[in-house]
């Protein structure tokens, strides 16, 4: 396993690797690696042979300052955490920002047709060009086969798509699931973050979800999300900012699903100043 801070010194390690036809699969995180994240690197390795696992904290997808500067960073944890993960050469690519970036801290505004306006979008403003610039300048870096996303960001996944249609880049997507605690909370770098008893209640975030599934048979969206608006009234340390059930390919709202359309429910919710989002497929 080696660690890469320069494009220059990856870029030479993938043209020796090129030179023998291996395949490369990239991994883009932002580091606070997690099972979560070890279940996309175990599906890339699975699937390439060779990894690439890129930490970085982009700070263009960041909208609040606080949550940029408060996101955990242990590079070195994070190296050990990856070791003998899998049975494939793996490459750590964790460059410092004006590796990336100018020092403007320029991001592309991109065109994805309305993706970009729901949910995330909606409350965090510039976040999806963020990540679309950051990602696209890694795939030029690294030249990717295939690159893995969690559908637990699953509105990113599907701007990542829309992104390398838009770009032309020939690489291909590959949608991994959601990987759970076993009381069901998503695995995330911003768990870390809960205090105790937060971390006691959060599990309420798939419970509603899992409920919502099951409505979702005989009732309408707007009564599950009447539903789901009481639950997070009775719970103090969590604040829900959304709750939606969208069509999984638009992502635009419903308020009565159509047949032979596939939806998902997604929500977002504050435990303090921590942000959670979570999401399940619901036929
Ligand atoms: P992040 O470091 O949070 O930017 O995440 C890096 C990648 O890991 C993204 O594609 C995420 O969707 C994915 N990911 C994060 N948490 C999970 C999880 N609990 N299950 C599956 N994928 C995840």
């Amino acid at each position: 396993m080696k660690t890469f801070f320069l494009k220059s010194e990856l870029i030479k390690e993938l043209n020796l690797l090129s030179k023998d036809q291996k395949t490369v699969g990239l991994v883009p995180t932002m580091g606070a690696l997690h099972q979560g994240h070890v279940s996309l690197v175990k599906q890339c390795a699975f699937e390439n042979d060779v990894v690439i696992v890129s930490i970085f904290v982009n700070p263009t997808q960041f909208n609040n300052s606080g949550d940029l500067e408060k996101y955990p960073r242990d590079l070195e944890r994070d190296q050990n955490f990856l070791k003998n993960r899998v049975d494939k050469p793996l490459l750590i690519f964790a460059p410092e920002v004006n590796e990336m970036y100018s020092e403007e801290l320029e991001s592309v505004n991109y065109d994805f047709q309305g993706l970009e306006n729901e949910m995330e979008g909606e409350f965090r403003p510039g976040h999806f060009d963020g990540v679309a610039t950051i990602v696209s300048k890694l795939f030029e870096v690294v030249g990717p086969d295939k690159a893995y996303f969690g559908e637990k960001d699953y509105q990113q996944l599907l701007i990542i798509k829309r992104m390398v249609e838009i770009l032309k880049i020939p690489v291909t997507i590959v949608p991994c699931r959601i990987f759970r605690e076993n009381d069901g909370l998503a695995m995330s770098s911003r768990n870390e973050r809960l205090t105790d008893r937060q971390r006691a209640v959060a599990p309420l975030i798939y419970q509603v979800l899992k409920s919502a599934k099951s409505r979702f048979g005989t009732e309408n969206a707007t009564v599950i999300n009447d539903w789901v608006q009481r639950q997070f009234m009775e719970e103090p340390l969590l604040e829900l900012e959304y709750f939606t059930i969208a069509d999984s390919e638009t992502l635009q709202s419903i308020k009565e699903k159509e047949d032979n359309n596939k939806y998902r429910a997604f929500i977002a919710v504050f435990a303090g100043d921590v942000r959670l989002i979570d999401n399940i497929a619901l036929n």
